[in-house]
C-alpha cells in the first residue's frame, strides 16, 4: 500500500471496540480517555467495530456498545464501520504478502504447535516458530480465503515509540513467532485486519490498552511487508484491574455499561470515578465526559503510566458499591 502523498496528514484515530461482550469499566476508561485525547488536540475519530470473529461477535452487541459510548458522553466523527462488512481490502493485502513471499498455508491448532515445538512457550502465548513452516514451495503464497495462513516473521528486535512510555523494542519472532494472518475459518485474522484498516483508513494515532503494546511491533513489522515504513504515533494505556489484581475482562459481567446502566448509575458517576481513581481529579464526584478534555494532556498521561506501572488502577467493591449508592 502507497505511503499518502501529504507529509502531514490530518490526525485521525479509532475507537476499536471488539463486540463480543458488554464493554466493561476497564474499556470505558480507555475510550474515554482515547475521545479526550482526540477532542483536546483536534483529531478526528472513527468508530470501528472489530467483529471479524463471526463465532462471538454480534450485530446486536455492536449496537449495544455504540449505545453505551453515546450514553458515557462519548461521539465520533466517522463510522460505524463494521469490518465484517467488506472483506476485499484484507483479501488485497494478503496478495501482496504472498507475492512478497511472507505467506505460507498453515492450519494447526494451538495444542498441535505447542506439541511439536516442546517446551511451552513462557507467558502462555503459543509461539509458532520457524522450524514449522513448510519446506514444500507449493505450501508459501496466498492459497486463497478458505485456508489458514501465517506470515513469516523476520528474527531480531523491533523499537516501538511510544508518546507515553520510554524507549520499547521487542522480539516479534522470539516472542509470538508467525503470525496467524487468516484464520482457519476464513476470517482475516486480528493483527492483518487492524493493520489493512489503520493504513487505509488513515489512523495517525492509536490510542488502546497496553495489553497490545508486544502487537505494536508485529504490526509494524506487518505494515513494512506492506510496503508502509512509517507507523502511525502510538498511545497505550494502562489496564484498569480488579480487587484481586487481575486485569478486568469479559467475565466480569456485572460490572458491564449495560448492567451499570439497568441498575440506574449514571454515566457521570462512572466518568467521575475513573477520573479520581485515575489520579486526574481529586475529589470523587459524578462529571460530565467533557470535563475529561481538560485534563488529558501528553504529561498527564504520561505521568499516569508512570505511576500505574508500579501500582496499577484497581477497581475495589466499595468503588462499585459508591457507583450504585
Ligand atoms: N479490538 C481490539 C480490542 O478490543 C483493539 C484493537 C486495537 O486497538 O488495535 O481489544
Amino acid at each position: 500500500m502507497p505511503e499518502p502523498s501529504n507529509p502531514s496528514p490530518p490526525r485521525r484515530t479509532r475507537l476499536a471496540p471488539s463486540p463480543t461482550g458488554d464493554l466493561h469499566l476497564g474499556n470505558a476508561r480507555t475510550f474515554l480517555f482515547t475521545w479526550a485525547l482526540a477532542r483536546r488536540e483536534g483529531w478526528s475519530i472513527l468508530l470501528r467495530h472489530e467483529d471479524l470473529d463471526a463465532a462471538r461477535a454480534s450485530a446486536e452487541t455492536c449496537d449495544a456498545i455504540e449505545s453505551s459510548l453515546a450514553w458515557l458522553g462519548l461521539d465520533w466523527d466517522e463510522g460505524p464501520i463494521r469490518q465484517s462488512d467488506d472483506r476485499t481490502p484484507y483479501l488485497d493485502a494478503m496478495r501482496t504478502l504472498g507475492e512478497a513471499g511472507r505467506l505460507f498455508r498453515s492450519e494447526l491448532s494451538r495444542r498441535e504447535i505447542r506439541e511439536a515445538a516442546g517446551a511451552p512457550h513462557a507467558g502462555g502465548e503459543v509461539r509458532f516458530p520457524p522450524e514449522l513452516r513448510p519446506s514444500d514451495p507449493a505450501d508459501w503464497g496466498f492459497a486463497g480465503p478458505d485456508v489458514g495462513h501465517r506470515f513469516a516473521m523476520e528474527r531480531g528486535r523491533e523499537p516501538v515509540r511510544d508518546e507515553l512510555h520510554d524507549d520499547l523494542d521487542f522480539d516479534p519472532s522470539a516472542e509470538a513467532g508467525d503470525l496467524v494472518v487468516w484464520t482457519r475459518h476464513g476470517t482475516p485474522g486480528y493483527q492483518l485486519a487492524v493493520v489493512v484498516d489503520d493504513l487505509r483508513q488513515g489512523i495517525t494515532d492509536v490510542v488502546r490498552g497496553d495489553d497490545l503494546l508486544p502487537s505494536a511491533a508485529r504490526q509494524q513489522r506487518l505494515a513494512r511487508a506492506l510496503g508502509v515504513a512509517t507507523p502511525p504515533r502510538w498511545w497505550h494505556l494502562p489496564i484498569v484491574h480488579d480487587a484481586a489484581g487481575r486485569r478486568l475482562a469479559k467475565r466480569d459481567g456485572d460490572d458491564g455499561l449495560l448492567a451499570l446502566r439497568e441498575a440506574g448509575v449514571s454515566a457521570e458517576r462512572i466518568v467521575g470515578l475513573l477520573l479520581q481513581l485515575s489520579g486526574l481529579v481529586a475529589d470523587r464526584r459524578p462529571r460530565p465526559a467533557a470535563e475529561a478534555i481538560g485534563l488529558l494532556d501528553r504529561h498527564a498521561l504520561r505521568t499516569l503510566v508512570h505511576r500505574e506501572r508500579d501500582t496499577p488502577c484497581r477497581l475495589a467493591p466499595e468503588d462499585l458499591a459508591w457507583l450504585r449508592s
